[in-house]
């Protein structure tokens, strides 16, 4: 089988990038901030700017401590490296990025399986959960962690309700495991649902932040646990040369980002709205309501792959992304605008009716 590394065609334009929230570039009003930023030696624990954003983020997400990192997927493997041993089991839905889309690395570097539950969306229920927990055997793998996704990112960008995220974690906790949120898209379902972070990472041992997706900044996420957590949490960042020097330069980008783009994030649920509505009167497309800013469709009654699709509309400067033969997403952002998603969705049905 072969592989086409990704390797983008910079002749065609694009008019309307709708392929991931993880597209946004930093406004030049975030540039000044990392320009200005006071910076120290973040591995060191003398960068100014990079505590300030740990405690900040402590504080919001309810948590003791937290550690800045470069990327939301080191923020899961640490969790799991930390909080798991090799041969351990982790209980998570079958489309959690860190089973999907993380290279493996749960197996490779924690030695950790993930057992996969089934649930619309993205959610799996307390009674898949109940159902999946096993009674302690030596001859079973030790079921060690929960893990949630809020939002499910797979699952449409659907919201965990409350009251399932709190159910969740007091069957893992009662049952001796721990529990930890994959938090990338977190403060969208904090927006959507008007519930606190604090409120909906309780119960969560381990919880973090993306700020590399609506928050628009270039780099970094946020990992939050207890202090004792937190401490061991930094050896293996040091194993995996996630440390860093002057990182305040990236935190003072997450600072501005928690400051100016957290409630404009209802513009991007609004967006989404807007053009699934817009991808629902194309015949041949089926489309799943968003709860936040994920527009997942299906394209097979179009005769059409997701994949002819978005090399189709890519054509016409509409960038989407491919999520299975027949399931292409659409995802709103922050440079993204009420009359590009409109444009977007006059150029999908366009391709679908030629
Ligand atoms: C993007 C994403 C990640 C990984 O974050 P990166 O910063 O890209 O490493 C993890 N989980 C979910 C649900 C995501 O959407």
């Amino acid at each position: 089988m072969t592989y086409a590394p990704p390797r983008f065609d910079f002749t065609v334009p694009v008019r309307v990038n709708l392929y991931s929230d993880t597209q946004t570039k930093p406004s030049l009003a975030m540039k000044q901030a990392m320009m200005q930023a006071e910076v120290g030696d973040e591995q060191h624990g003398s960068d100014p700017t990079v505590l300030a954003l740990c405690d900040r983020m402590a504080a919001m997400l309810g948590k003791e401590a937290a550690m800045f990192l470069p990327s939301g997927t080191m923020c899961n493997e640490i969790a799991i490296l930390t909080q798991c041993q090799a041969g351990d089991e982790i209980l998570a839905h079958h489309t959690a990025h860190i089973a999907t889309s993380e290279g493996g690395a749960p197996w490779a570097l924690a030695g950790v399986q993930v057992a996969s539950l089934d649930g619309r969306n993205g959610i799996f229920s307390v009674d898949t959960l109940n159902a999946a927990i096993r009674p302690i055997s030596r001859y079973s793998p030790a079921q060690r962690m929960v893990e949630v996704e809020q939002t499910a990112n797979l699952g449409g960008g659907a919201i965990w309700p409350l009251e399932t995220l709190h159910a969740v974690a007091e069957i893992a906790h009662a049952h001796g495991m721990v529990t930890h949120m994959d938090g990338a898209r977190l403060l969208n379902a904090v927006v959507a649902a008007g519930v606190p972070a604090a409120e909906m990472a309780a119960g969560y041992d381990t919880v973090w932040l993306d700020f590399t997706k609506g928050l628009g900044a270039p780099l970094g996420a946020v990992l939050a646990g207890s202090t004792a957590f937190i401490d061991a949490a930094w050896r293996w960042k040091q194993r995996m040369g996630g440390s860093m020097r002057q990182g305040g330069i990236c935190a003072a980008a997450c600072l501005y980002a928690l400051d100016h783009n957290i409630d404009r994030l209802a513009d991007d649920h609004e967006h989404a709205l807007i053009l699934a509505r817009g991808l629902a009167q194309i015949q041949g497309l089926s489309v799943e309501l968003p709860e936040t800013n994920l527009v997942f469709f299906d394209t097979e009654a179009a005769g059409l792959t997701a994949q002819e699709l978005a090399a189709r509309v890519r054509a016409a400067g509409v960038l989407i992304s491919v999520m299975g033969k027949y399931r292409a997403r659409a995802c709103t952002h922050l440079d993204v605008t009420a009359l590009q998603v409109m444009e977007a969705a006059a150029a999908i049905r366009d391709v679908v009716q030629d």
